[in-house]
C-alpha cells in the first residue's frame, strides 16, 4: 500500500527537547525509533522513544496522570499498555493502527507547542542516551538471513563460478536461509574470533580460530503481526506485518563458510554472532523515504504473481544511504579517525522486504511479532558501495590500503566495525538509525 503521510513528517515540526533540533541528528522528531534500555535507577528493562540525545522512559511515561495519557485515543491505548512490557514484542504484534496512534501521541507530547504542564511531566521520564545501556529490542523467535542484493550475489558469485555467477534460481527466489536467533546481540558487545574446521587446498582440514573474518552490512525488518501456520501474507499486504528496521552486521567466517556451506547453505560460519542496531525506525517514520522497487533488465523475468504487488512495485524499496567504518587499534591508540571503507543506499536491492516476507510466508510458515528478517549484504553497482570485505579484496587478493600504512584482507582482532543509515530526502527532515558497531576479540 502507498506509505501514509501526515503531520508527524512535517519537516518544520521541532521539539522542546532542543538536542532534537540540531542539523543531521539521527532522532529528531520526525523519527521516534522504539528500543528497549536499563539504567543504573530504573530497574529495566523499560522500553524507550529516542528523540535527540535522549530516551523517553515508556514505562514511566504510561504512569503520567496526564490527560493526555489517561484519555487517551482508544487506539492508542493497547500499545500504551504493552509499554509496560520489557520488550517490543506485544506492540510489534499489535499491527499498524496502535502503533501510529502511539507515534501521533508521542509527536503530541514532544513538539515545542506542548503546554508547559506536559512538557513538565514529560521531562521527569527523560534518561540522557549516554547513562542507558541498550538491550536487544525483542526477544526474536526466529530470525532468518536473506541475500537479496543482485550485485552482492553477482560479485561473491563471480568469485567462485566466474562464467556463471548467478545461479539460475536467483532472479525467481527471494534467497534465504535459517539462521540462529540465540547469538543475536545488541550494537556494542564485543564479538569472539569464532573457531571453525576449515580445509586450506587439497589439505587434510583443521579446527583453529578463523584466518578470514568478515563482516556483512544488512538491514534487519522486525516482522509486527504474524500470520498462522497454514496461512500465508499476501505481498500486497506484507506492509500490514511489518514493524521497522535496524541496521544488521552478519559476522562471517569465510574460511569455514567456504568448506561447509555445500549442499545445506551456511551454518557454523554464521551463527556465532550477529549484531544489530539497537533503536528500531518504524514504518511510519520510513515513509516520506519510500522508493520504487528494483528496475528489472528487460531480459530478466517478471517475480510470479504471489511476488508482485503494484503498489509493493511502485513504493517498496527504502532511499536508505548506508556507511560502513573501520577503526584498527592501532588507528585508535593514534587517534586517527574511522576509515570509510564503503558508502551504499538500499534502494539498490534486487527484492523487496515484501517480496521476502511474502515469500518466507508463502508455504504456510508461521512468522510471530518479534521475528527478524535480514536482507543480506548490500552492496551496491559501484566498487564503492561494496558490503562486505569478502567483495571489497576479492577473497583477500586485493587487500584494503589504510591511510596509516595498514591493510586490511580481512578482520583483524581488536578492529571495530561501525555501521550507519541515514534517511536524506528533500523536503523532509533527516532521519538516522542510529549505530551498529563491534569489536572483534581473540579466540
Ligand atoms: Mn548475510
Amino acid at each position: 500500500m502507498k506509505p501514509t503521510l501526515d503531520e508527524t513528517h512535517q519537516p518544520d515540526t521541532q521539539s522542546w527537547v532542543l538536542t532534537a533540533n540540531a542539523e543531521e541528528v539521527d532522532f529528531p522528531i520526525q523519527n521516534l525509533p522504539f528500543g528497549v534500555f536499563r539504567t543504573a535507577q530504573n530497574n529495566g528493562p523499560h522500553l524507550g522513544v529516542a528523540i535527540g540525545d535522549v530516551i523517553v522512559d515508556l514505562h514511566q511515561l504510561r504512569r503520567q496522570t496526564l490527560p493526555e495519557i489517561t484519555n487517551a485515543p482508544t487506539e492508542a491505548r493497547p500499545a500504551l499498555d504493552a509499554c509496560q512490557d520489557a520488550t517490543l514484542n506485544r506492540l510489534m504484534a499489535l499491527g499498524t493502527e496502535p502503533r501510529r496512534a502511539l507515534r501521533h501521541l508521542l509527536h503530541k507530547l514532544l513538539r515545542r507547542d506542548a503546554s508547559p504542564e506536559i512538557q513538565q511531566a514529560l521531562t521527569t521520564c527523560l534518561v540522557p542516551q549516554n547513562d542507558a545501556m541498550m538491550l536487544l529490542p525483542a526477544h526474536v523467535g526466529d530470525y532468518t538471513d536473506f541475500y537479496a542484493s543482485l550485485y552482492h550475489a553477482t560479485h561473491v558469485g563471480r568469485l567462485f563460478r566466474p562464467d556463471n555467477p548467478l545461479l539460475p534460481n536467483y532472479k525467481h527466489i527471494p534467497i534465504g536461509y535459517h539462521g540462529r536467533a540465540s547469538t543475536l546481540v545488541v550494537s556494542g558487545t564485543p564479538v569472539k574470533r569464532p573457531m571453525g574446521q576449515t580445509r586450506k587446498e587439497e589439505q587434510p582440514p583443521t579446527f583453529g580460530p578463523t584466518a578470514t573474518l568478515d563482516y556483512e552490512l544488512e538491514l534487519g525488518l522486525f516482522v509486527g503481526r504474524g500470520n498462522a501456520m497454514g496461512q500465508t501474507i499476501p505481498v500486497d499486504r506484507a506492509e500490514d506485518h511489518m514493524f521497522g528496521v535496524c541496521i544488521v552486521n552478519d559476522w562471517s567466517a569465510r574460511d569455514v563458510q567456504a568448506w561447509e556451506y555445500q549442499p545445506l547453505g551456511p551454518f557454523l560460519a554464521k551463527n556465532f554472532a550477529t549484531s544489530l542496531s539497537p533503536w528500531v525506525v518504524t514504518m511510519e517514520a520510513l515513509a516520506p523515504y519510500r522508493t520504487q522497487a528494483f528496475t528489472r533488465d528487460a531480459a530478466d523475468p517478471q517475480p510470479l504473481p504471489y511476488l508482485l504487488s503494484a503498489d509493493d512495485q511502485a513504493h517498496g524499496g527504502i532511499d536508505l544511504r548506508l556507511e560502513v567504518q573501520l577503526l584498527t587499534p592501532r588507528m585508535q591508540a593514534d587517534g586517527q579517525a574511522a576509515y570509510t571503507l564503503s558508502r551504499g543506499n538500499f534502494d539498490t536491492m534486487y527484492w523487496t522486504f515484501a517480496q521476502m516476507l511474502a515469500h518466507h510466508a508463502s508455504n504456510g510458515c508461521s512468522m510471530q511479532a518479534g521475528d527478524l528478517l535480514a536482507s543480506g549484504t548490500i552492496s551496491g553497482p559501484t566498487d564503492t558501495s561494496r558490503g562486505c570485505l569478502l567483495e571489497i579484496t576479492s577473497r583477500g587478493k586485493n587487500p584494503v590500503h589504510l591511510p596509516n600504512g595498514e591493510e586490511r584482507k580481512f578482520l583483524q582482532d581488536g578492529d571495530t566495525l561501525v555501521m550507519r543509515g541515514l534517511c536524506k530526502k528533500d523536503g523532509y527532515r533527516t532521519i538516522g538509525l542510529g549505530t551498529c558497531t563491534g569489536t572483534i576479540i581473540n579466540a
